[in-house]
């Protein structure tokens, strides 16, 4: 309306907007320190065996525990930094941090760990984010399709220039690469064959909506896409057991979800993991 637009289109700010770029601005200042400080770290959700139970790996995500703001999810403030350079450094912090904890506490316990990292198409731009993968891979001697990189689909489709060359590069050194929220992007289905993508996550919203027929046929038709171009398969946001039932009935090997369990700090994980894998020696 003309009050809140204003007659030559110019837009007042109400106070809701003077809250969005207050927060804007305190995450753009407070995000280098925050690197630098530890107020940033990674939690761990398991990827289960829909067969088996068994953890097959975990996906790493952020978190931040700002001073003034609290804890904060990646919603408020990863949409933002990938906005601006600001991604870089924060990608960088991310799979520096995610290679050490796997290479140091998750391999040691389980020697094919599977960890999937998060990354925005964006920084698939910078050379340093480029490189950065293969030099962590050797530094740490990182086992082949031990590492697996996440990327939206809308990111991929934003980005593909540098996505096809950077991800070449990430697939030649030994990493896998997925595509996250599969089936909320755009509709070409052109990039999967010209990328090199080894498996597909199927978004929660399909899992959420699988009591309604026509979602069930989409998760069917992704698994069987994705069966038919040789790619793997992990189901998010898997909640109940009916849920999980119908995924494995469908032929999804891997999910994940609150159901087994929720995003945790990396030493709950360990010792998860560390339970695991005494009861499978007991039973064998
Ligand atoms: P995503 O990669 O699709 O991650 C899955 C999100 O779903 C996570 O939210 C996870 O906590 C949540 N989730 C898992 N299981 C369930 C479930 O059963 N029910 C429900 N309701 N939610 C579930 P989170 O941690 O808030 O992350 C949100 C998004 O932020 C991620 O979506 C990813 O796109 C992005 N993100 C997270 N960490 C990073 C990072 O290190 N770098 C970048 N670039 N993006 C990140
Ligand atoms: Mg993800
Ligand atoms: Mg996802
Ligand atoms: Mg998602």
């Amino acid at each position: 309306d003309v009050k809140s637009s204003g007659r030559h289109g110019y837009r007042f700010y109400d106070e809701r907007m003077d809250v969005d770029v207050a927060h804007d601005l305190m995450i753009r200042t407070d995000i280098l320190e925050a690197l630098t400080t530890g107020q940033l770290f990674l939690v761990y959700q398991p990827i289960v065996n829909l067969k088996t139970g068994g953890t097959e790996g975990a996906e790493a995500l952020i978190r931040w525990n700002h001073p003034k703001k609290g804890l904060m999810n990646p919603a408020s403030f990863i949409p933002l930094l990938e906005k601006s350079e600001l991604i870089v450094p924060l990608t960088l912090w991310v799979l520096r941090q995610a290679c050490y904890d796997l290479k140091h506490a998750l391999l040691p316990l389980k020697p094919d760990f599977k960890l999937s990292v998060n990354v925005s198409g964006k920084a698939t731009e910078d050379e340093m984010v480029r490189h950065e993968v293969t030099e962590l891979m050797q530094r740490y001697e990182i086992p082949l399709n031990c590492l697996h990189v996440e990327l939206t689909e809308t990111s991929l489709m934003e980005n593909l220039g540098t996505c096809t060359r950077t991800l070449q590069a990430w697939n030649d050194a030994g990493a896998d690469i997925w595509v996250d929220d599969f089936g909320t992007g755009y509709s070409s289905l052109n990039y999967l064959h010209q990328l090199p993508i080894n498996g597909l996550k199927i978004d929660r919203s399909f899992v959420e909506g699988m009591d309604d027929p026509a979602s069930l046929r989409i998760v069917e038709t992704i698994i069987n896409l994705a069966s038919a171009l040789h790619l793997e398969i992990v189901a998010e946001g898997i909640e109940t057991a009916e849920q999980h039932e119908t995924l494995k009935r469908l032929g999804s090997h891997c999910g994940q979800g609150y159901l087994f369990s929720r995003p945790i700090p990396l030493e709950e994980f360990k010792a998860r993991l560390v339970a695991e894998v005494e009861r499978a020696n007991e039973t064998s």
